[in-house]
């Protein structure tokens, strides 16, 4: 596998070419909006960047992976001749269905489809193709240059072959490649998202602010960032979307999203990617508690 395409530019998907490209692979990075796609190539750039001030790499290798990296906002274009795609477009089951139907008919059948999704079933969108055993998920961490996490997850007909194949392109990536079945909110968010849910419930019932609830989890916990942070990092968008499909997949209320975090997304506080959401990301960076007038 030397040729890739990656499907969204955005958070995961600028971080998921920038690896690839920086490991000599050539990557075809496509995206619907030609701002992420150029937001994405500023991103992956500043990210190389701060890894030369770190003497991690050299200007020589910044060079190398801009190289290998094009972009496009044609899916037909960007996903032809790939031995891989991996899908990391918007959190959203009835969008990544579309792709994949299109993928199966633009790629050769020998292309393996991975998705980033993050709680999306597997074998769901592996149904709409005519290669199910070749789909699998590849759900990278954010901020995926540092993170050595990938869930590897089969769907319910993922092939050995290609379960092997994936675990061995992980480790190409420098990567630690971790193998889980397809259940809703695979490992990570099954236990991660209802932890951060708890820390939002916590502010909305007044228990606490949003430093004091995130300084209890990084000091007492050890955790290096507290949950509403991470929250923010990862997009209260993401976060509501996973709680949702677990909520939906297991019938269980446990899962059920809190309020708070339902109406921040329906105000279009996201997180780092708005500019704003538990804190503020805004030009003047005050790590304001924004989200205090919500709560209780
Ligand atoms: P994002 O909103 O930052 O980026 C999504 C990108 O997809 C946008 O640039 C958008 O223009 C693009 N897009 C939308 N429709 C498209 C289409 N039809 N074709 C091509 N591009 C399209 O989202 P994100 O946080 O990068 O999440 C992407 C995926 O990664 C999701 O499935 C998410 O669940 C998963 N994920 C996210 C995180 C995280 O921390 N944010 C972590 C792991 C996995």
């Amino acid at each position: 596998m030397k040729n890739i395409a990656v499907i969204g530019a955005g958070t995961m998907g600028n971080g998921i070419a920038h690896v690839f490209a920086q490991n000599g692979f050539k990557v075809n990075l496509i995206d619907i909006s030609p701002e992420s796609l150029e937001k994405g190539i500023a991103n992956i750039t500043t990210n190389l960047d701060r890894m030369i001030a770190k003497e991690k790499i050299s200007e020589a290798d910044k060079t190398a992976t801009l190289n290998n990296i094009s972009t496009f906002t044609s899916l037909p274009e960007g996903a032809k001749n790939r031995d891989l795609v991996v899908e990391a477009a918007t959190e959203n089951i009835d969008l990544k269905l579309k792709i994949f139907k299109n993928l199966d008919e633009i790629c050769d059948v020998k292309t393996v489809l991975a998705t980033n999704t993050s709680s999306i079933s597997i074998t769901h969108i592996a149904s709409v193709t005519n290669r199910p055993e070749k789909v699998i998920g590849m759900h990278f961490m954010n901020p995926v240059p540092i993170m050595k996490l990938v869930e590897i997850i089969r769907g319910y007909i993922t092939s050995d072959e290609v379960t092997e194949q994936i675990m061995n392109l992980s480790q190409q990536l420098g990567k630690t490649p971790t193998e889980v079945n397809d259940y809703p909110g695979f490992v990570a968010n099954r236990i991660l998202m209802p932890m951060i849910n708890e820390a939002i419930e916590t502010l909305y019932n007044g228990v606490a602010g949003v430093s004091e609830i995130d300084t209890v989890m990084k000091l007492g916990m050890a955790h290096p960032m507290g949950p509403l942070q991470l929250a923010d990092f990862i997009g209260l968008d993401v976060c509501l979307s996973i709680l949702n499909v677990m909520h939906d997949g297991f019938k269980n209320p446990k899962y059920a999203p809190c309020p708070l975090l339902v109406n921040m997304v329906m105000a279009k506080k996201l997180g780092v990617k708005s500019g704003e959401g538990f804190y503020d990301y805004s030009e003047s960076r005050k790590a304001e508690k924004v989200a205090k007038s919500f709560s209780k």
